[in-house]
């Protein structure tokens, strides 16, 4: 059945991909190996580390984002090392699953679906590691699963106060480019990445920002590695090139999305998500529905994650939604799934995507007889319209 308009797809990633930057994926492709490749190759790279806030080698990978996960754990250490992870939801949960799967020891030191890391944890255990024997700190920065966003600032503090000698690695795979991630002014050895988030492109490209302490690390750590060995990439990147056929129209894209996000200035990206963020709480706090992220200060300004009343599938209002209004929202994934929904408002979303897409949730809940006040999108509009910019 065709359906006019636009599919609102409003999950925290894939996320909307600007026209421009899906039209300058449209090209006809190159050959890696030319000169004409290189200029495409050593423009993307230099300007990564703005982004990233960092002056260390950016590492791209034609991946998803778990390629990525792996990457870091491979390059830095060795079969049975052991890491410290702390569970913020699912995707923190898959890393240390990774990590095991690989043959590294990782040890959860705590738990929290409801808000970002709790960095005495991570001090506390590092204290009692006597031995030095952990060498790994990996946190996730924005928990897509959960909508809370860790202060990593405060896990670098936490590390330093325990003076341990661990690397501090990151995914940042929904944070990069919508939440503030300052690499080497937090400290931070190792941080992950991916394409279809903040970075406005289609999924398929990864990336391991990779600090000095890592990539010195990288050249004793055991692990098994080709595919993702820094090394040769890392040497090849140097001239543009790569050590495999890289993912070259997804770097067209890549090229066209740093530009956009350059220009608009990383404060002013930081700003406008935080906005679309505190729009949308007001909404959910206006229907009545609680946030899954219960600490304020762990708010993420990338996606919102909504309790259902008890009773309530939250599958089955999904479904309502996207039957009758063509949008796309997040799942619960593992520990709370069909319990929570997720409301993504990152990339490339304005005020009136983010109106329509609380519109189609407000219609949603009375549609599938979810109790719920209305004022949720009026609430959100009232701080849209009351925090806009007069010269905007
Ligand atoms: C999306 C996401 C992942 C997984 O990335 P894939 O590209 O699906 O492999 C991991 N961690 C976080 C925080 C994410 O948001």
């Amino acid at each position: 059945m065709r359906r006019p308009g636009r599919h609102f797809l409003q999950i925290p990633g894939p996320s909307p991909v600007p026209d421009a930057v899906l039209a300058a994926t449209a090209r006809q492709v190159i050959d890696h190996r030319s000169p004409e490749f290189a200029e495409l190759g050593l423009s993307v790279l230099s300007k990564l580390g703005p982004v990233f806030q960092t002056t260390a080698d950016v590492v791209i990978y034609p991946s998803s984002g778990t390629g990525a996960w792996e990457a870091a754990l491979c390059n830095t250490l060795s079969p049975g090392d052991r890491i410290i992870t702390y569970e913020t939801g699912h995707f923190a949960a898959l890393w240390s699953r990774l990590a095991e799967r690989i043959g590294l020891r990782p040890e959860t030191v705590g738990e929290n679906w409801r808000g970002g890391v709790d960095p005495q944890a991570i001090e506390d255990r590092l204290r009692r590691d006597a031995a030095r024997e952990i060498k790994a700190v990996c946190v996730v920065h924005n928990e897509t699963s959960t909508g809370s966003t860790t202060v990593l600032r405060e896990v670098r503090e936490a590390m330093d106060a325990a003076r341990h000698p661990a690397l501090l690695m990151v995914d940042s795979i929904s944070g990069l480019a919508s939440a503030d991630l300052r690499m080497d002014e937090w400290g931070i050895d190792v941080v992950v990445a991916g394409s279809q988030k903040g970075l406005m492109l289609p999924p398929g490209l990864s990336f391991n920002a990779v600090g000095q302490r890592a990539l010195e690390a990288s050249k004793t750590a055991g692990v098994a590695r080709s595919y993702w060995d820094w090394g040769e990439m890392i040497g090849m990147n140097r001239s543009g090139y790569f050590p495999y056929t890289p993912a070259t129209n997804l770097l067209y894209g890549l090229d066209a999305a740093l530009d956009r996000l350059l220009a608009e200035g990383l404060e002013q990206v930081f700003a406008r998500h935080e906005r679309m963020a505190r729009a949308t709480r007001r909404a959910v706090q206006a229907w009545g529905l609680e946030n899954l992220c219960a600490s304020p200060r762990h708010f993420s300004p990338v996606l919102t994650t909504v309790l259902m009343p008890e009773g309530h599938s939250a599958d089955a209002f999904r479904r309502t939604v996207l039957d009758a209004f063509d949008m796309s929202l997040g799942s619960g994934l593992s520990k709370v799934a069909d319990r929570v929904f997720r409301i993504g408002h990152l990339g490339d979303v304005n005020e009136l995507t983010l109106v329509g897409a609380l519109a189609g949730c407000e219609m949603g809940f009375a549609l599938a007889g979810i109790p719920h006040q209305k004022g949720g999108v009026e609430a959100a509009m009232r701080h849209l319209s009351e925090t806009a910019a007069a010269d905007a």
